[in-house]
């Protein structure tokens, strides 16, 4: 593996990592996502479906917490999870839990971490989590680590001190297994930076995670309260100094395109793409614009036109007052809303993608209304498609210099608020 950076401007990294998975013959282009999972497949699509849609990205997200229960059946398979869930030629991340459901705090212990599956709580050692690992064999894994010094309740120095501590002996316990081990050779580890929100001990992560042979580093414990935003964003910083320059920077539960923004802005390279499959989940579909132009008001009024822009202003405001619908962002428009039943667009005027260019907004309404299972599969389409655009769009504005373009239209876009997401590990 090889990254390579073509250009970084005010902090943005914009590159390539090379040679990567089992053959070496892939690459990825950063800044960029991960393809979201449930189990190891795209949620509602079939792998037939999922390659119509453009732009997926190169690596794939798999959740240890959805995996841990099949370890036995998968230490049988022996021939890797890659091939067991279809996707043989896709690259594979395994992240220790899912950015969409949260995790019960409290189950960290000097020994061990636990995951959440559907038959309730998994514990792991060291040895019991590389062993799951080696019955994977993915591209890249994240690390066993303490993430909960991030918690409200727990963001004590000592609590942060503790959670890198425990993170360094769990990667130190790891790395030993992964030398002794021949399949595991082939896996690569990302090291997690903890420390909740003290700057001393996140530096400290950061510095003896470095040292380590580590792969990249995952940014755990970002995501979150709106109203320490500029502190988080002050870390995020000054973490990402402290790394070395060829190796990625993945972040965790940071998805929504402003947050995004921000934090490639910090050195990030790699986001999760759960936001797209939580707006289809809530019947929405995302309608947000990232095509920039020099002049961002100019661009707003041409892409939108002025009654979509009115739109937009009432869905701001409806933000703003509705308490009891926080979830919804103003990046996408609710398709279970009364006023799309005789509404004969696409969701996206000029969107190309499979869902777009078949079907109108009436129809999918009227799918969400009567309950229709294909609401989802056609809305996941239209919104990971639009989604992996968006990424083009930031590297494309990072290339040609107009990344600052790019996001004050998203930032006009945007309700204002750092959505927290719904990792409230
Ligand atoms: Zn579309």
């Amino acid at each position: 593996m090889k990254l390579s950076l073509t250009k970084v401007v005010n902090g943005c990294r914009l590159g390539k990592i090379k040679n990567l998975g089992k053959t070496g013959d892939h690459t990825m282009d950063i800044p960029g996502c991960l393809l979201y999972t449930k189990t190891g497949s795209a949620p509602h699509l079939t792998h037939h479906t999922l390659r119509s849609i453009h732009g997926v990205p190169a690596m794939a997200q798999l959740t240890l917490s959805s995996l841990a229960e099949y370890h036995e059946v998968l230490t049988e398979y022996k021939e890797g999870v890659g091939k067991f869930i279809g996707m043989p030629e896709s690259l594979l991340y395994c992240s220790l839990h899912d950015p969409v459901s949260p995790c019960p705090a409290g189950y960290v212990t000097n020994k061990s971490v636990s995951v959440w599956g559907v038959g309730g709580r998994v514990e792991m050692t060291a040895s019991k989590f590389m062993a799951i690992q080696q019955a994977l064999q993915p591209d890249w894994f994240q690390c066993l680590s303490d993430g909960e010094a991030s918690c409200a309740e727990a963001s004590s120095i000592k609590r942060a001190r503790k959670s890198v501590d425990r993170s360094l002996l769990f990667l130190d316990h790891c790395l030993r297994l992964q030398e002794e081990s021949e399949v595991l050779q082939k896996s690569t580890i990302i090291g997690v930076i903890e420390g909740g929100d003290v700057m001393e001990e996140r530096l400290r992560s950061a510095r003896e995670t470095a040292k380590r042979p580590v792969g990249g580093f995952l940014l755990d414990g970002f995501q979150g309260n709106p109203a320490t935003l500029d502190a988080r964003l002050n870390l995020l910083s000054a973490v990402t100094a402290e790394l070395p320059e060829d190796k990625p920077r993945l972040i965790c539960g940071v998805s929504q395109p402003d947050e995004v923004l921000e934090c490639i802005e910090r050195g990030v390279d790699l986001f999760e793409s759960f936001f797209p499959y939580q707006v289809t989940e809530r019947g929405g579909a995302l309608t947000f614009s990232f095509d920039y132009h020099p002049n961002p008001e100019q661009t707003l009024l041409q892409q939108n036109g002025t009654q979509e822009e009115k739109q937009y202003v009432d869905q701001s405001k409806k933000m703003k007052t509705a308490s009891d619908n926080q979830e919804v962002t103003s990046f996408e428009i609710n398709l279970k809303e009364k006023k799309y039943q005789e509404d004969f667009d696409p969701l996206v005027r000029g969107c190309s993608c499979y869902c777009c260019k078949n079907h109108t907004r009436a129809y999918i309404h009227h799918l969400l209304v009567t309950n229709e299972l294909l609401a989802g599969v056609l809305l996941m389409i239209h919104n990971f498609e639009h989604y992996f655009g968006f990424f083009h769009s930031v590297r494309e504005a990072l290339k040609n210099d107009r990344l600052p373009q790019l996001k004050e239209l998203i930032r006009r876009q945007a309700s204002g608020a750092w959505h927290t997401g719904l990792t409230s590990r």
